[in-house]
């Protein structure tokens, strides 16, 4: 019998202000369009145009400027719902559809699993589309880092990466930022030995050598090479000296030594 292919999206990346990530995921047998974090509607625009794609949803991870500031124009222009985070709804002007943990939202053929991933904002979503192996997680799992813990707690900023960590291997980590290079060099200087890291930050500063993306990166090497997703990890947790202590507190101290670097 000839296999059924799984639903896929072709995922396109737009880079948009200095150092966003901006996802158009097309489902092109459904004729559905997402875009997820418009930091700015321009570039959107341009990509949607080219490929003369009509927008039908419009997904944001949390409420920061550089992930929503391109929602208005768009809706404007396609008339597309805003699906985003329930715990930061106030802060998202014209939010249509609010999620949370739990939840599930379907685009074109494809149903997201939506988790509340608190820590760099209080609301923070992710959404994880599980056939096209794509996470959508804005700015708290990045390549190799994570985001600022600007409004939550150690403890939840840890849950949250714990439950992004559960995941599968071959799942991509579409994030928020091009980051990946100087998380590379933080992470190398917590954890200089590791061959995984090591091998990452070269095959990294080569792509940025000629001006390429580092994004998406696998999950299973940040499982890896991340010191963020480590705190529990007892070889980690010897490397900052706290052996043996909660894996929130090591990541706090990993955070803070991140924020210091
Ligand atoms: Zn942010
Ligand atoms: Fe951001």
């Amino acid at each position: 019998m000839p296999e059924v292919p799984r639903p896929m999206f072709e995922i396109e990346i737009v880079p948009a202000l200095s150092d966003n990530y901006v996802y158009i995921a097309h489902d092109a047998a459904a004729g559905a369009t997402a875009v997820v974090d418009p930091a700015e509607a321009g570039p959107v625009l341009a990509a949607l145009e080219r490929r003369g794609l009509q927008l039908t949803h419009i997904l944001n991870t949390h409420h920061h400027l550089d992930h929503i500031g391109g929602n208005a124009e768009l809706v404007e222009r396609y008339g597309a719902p805003v699906i985003g985070p329930r715990a930061d709804a106030a802060r998202i002007p014209g939010l249509d559809v609010e999620v949370g943990d739990g939840d599930s939202y379907t685009v074109g053929a494809e149903t997201a699993r939506v988790f509340d991933v608190p820590g760099h904002t209080s609301g923070h979503i992710a959404f994880w589309f599980e056939e096209s192996r794509a996470l959508f997680c804005g700015d708290t799992l990045f390549a190799l880092g994570c985001g600022r813990m600007f409004e939550g707690t150690p403890e939840q900023f840890w849950s949250s990466l714990s439950k992004l960590r559960a995941l599968p291997d071959d799942t991509r980590v579409y994030c928020g930022h091009e980051y990946t290079q100087s998380n590379a060099r933080f992470a190398l200087s917590v954890d200089p030995d590791n061959e995984a890291l090591k091998a990452a930050s070269r095959r990294i500063d080569e792509l940025r050598s000629r001006g390429e993306r580092t994004v998406p990166s696998e999950l299973g090497e940040e499982k890896v090479a991340n010191p963020f997703l480590r705190a529990d990890d007892p070889a980690m947790q010897r490397l900052v000296g706290m052996e043996g202590e909660p894996p929130e507190a090591v990541f706090a101290e990993i955070r803070r030594r991140k924020d210091s670097f």
